[in-house]
């Protein structure tokens, strides 16, 4: 096979859900946005199910309806982006649960669809989604007559656990929802883990359940297998890859892998990445370009079929540290070139 092997290990994903709900004595959903954080909504969303997760959240209102397909009448899907003006049928066909976030689109919602389920979504200080503090008192009396089924914020930085924002948060939630009979969210994965004053009702773990930080007790759920396509021996001096960033030292082995930048592997990974032959790295020379990767193979006494770029040797946040980003970007980047994989479930 020319392309990468993307595996999805669907229990690994089920034991991260079942082990962050052993962390809450409330109700813990899924978030499967961005296509299940890259890994494939529908199958990522079907395994959660079986895991015992009925309430799933997606960005946006097309990602509800895909996963309405996959999971059945009965899962709660619920659309962190609203209520947005040409969403209505789709909402009101798919049975999708808004979140609210403005006072245009409660009037929207109430107005168009009646008596259809919402949440609400209130900004404690991210500044990002939901109802600020005035806007909310304005409206809560006529929200709340209407039963939503959540009200819900979200964290700016539960990834840090000393961080003051936490519990200026926290508080600026009880302020704005004490003493309703709504069930409340306000935890991310961050937010599980912060403790139970920060669990409430319901928690809306994601990138946890995909192996990412910060839940770092997480099993890895995404493996990368890159197939060798060729293999050459170098003389000391020669220059590997595009704009000649690398110069053989001695002599040197190479394999030429099948992946490149167009399949999500970030081109800063030239010259500093590694791949793995089982428990062996490789490290990555030359530059990664659009299809390919070169890596230094020499002191393998045996070049397997392929190489692995994700997997328990190198999860997604040690990739994410070379690459200057996060584990959410490594996963949601991977491209669409790969052959997918589903083990367990
Ligand atoms: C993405 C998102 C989540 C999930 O966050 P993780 O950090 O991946 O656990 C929860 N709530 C909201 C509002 C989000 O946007």
């Amino acid at each position: 096979m020319g392309t990468g092997r993307l595996t999805v290990d669907l229990d690994a994903l089920a034991a991260n859900w079942r082990a962050l709900d052993g962390k809450t004595a409330c109700e813990t959903a899924a978030v499967v946005k961005a296509d299940g954080y890259g890994l494939g909504a529908e199958k990522v969303a079907r395994a959660l199910a079986r895991a015992g997760a009925r309430r799933f959240f997606v960005a946006v209102a097309e990602e509800g309806a895909a996963l309405r397909q996959a999971l059945g009448p009965n899962a709660e899907i619920c659309v962190f982006s609203g209520h947005m003006r040409g969403d209505t049928d789709m909402i009101a066909d798919l049975g999708l649960v808004p979140m609210i976030n403005t006072v245009g689109q409660l009037t929207r919602h109430l107005e168009a669809l009646p008596g259809h389920p919402f949440g609400l979504q209130l900004d404690t200080g991210m500044n990002r989604l939901g109802l600020e503090l005035p806007e909310w008192a304005a409206v809560a009396e006529l929200a709340l007559s209407r039963d939503p089924v959540l009200v819900m914020s979200h964290l700016a930085c539960a990834d840090d656990p000393d961080h003051p924002m936490n519990r200026q948060q926290l508080d600026q939630f009880h302020l704005m929802t004490d003493g309703i009979a709504v069930p409340r969210s306000l935890a991310a994965t961050g937010g599980i883990l912060l403790g139970p004053e920060y669990h409430f009702d319901v928690t809306r773990p994601g990138i946890g359940l995909y192996g990412g930080r910060p839940f770092d007790a997480a099993r890895p759920v995404a493996h990368l297998d890159l197939p060798v396509i060729q293999l050459r021996d170098v003389e000391p001096g020669e220059t590997v890859g595009y704009g000649n960033t690398w110069t053989a030292t001695r002599q040197t082995r190479l394999a030429t892998v099948a992946a490149g930048y167009a399949d999500g592997i970030h081109r800063i990974l030239s010259n500093q990445g590694r791949l793995w032959a089982d428990d062996r790295p490789v490290p990555v020379v030359g530059r990664v370009s659009m299809d390919l990767i070169t890596a230094d193979v020499t002191d393998l006494a045996e070049v397997p079929g392929a190489l692995t770029l994700l997997g328990p040797q190198q999860g997604v946040d040690a990739i994410a540290d070379l690459a200057g980003t996060i584990g959410y970007e490594v996963l949601t980047g991977l491209g669409t070139r790969y052959q997918r994989h589903y083990h367990g479930g």
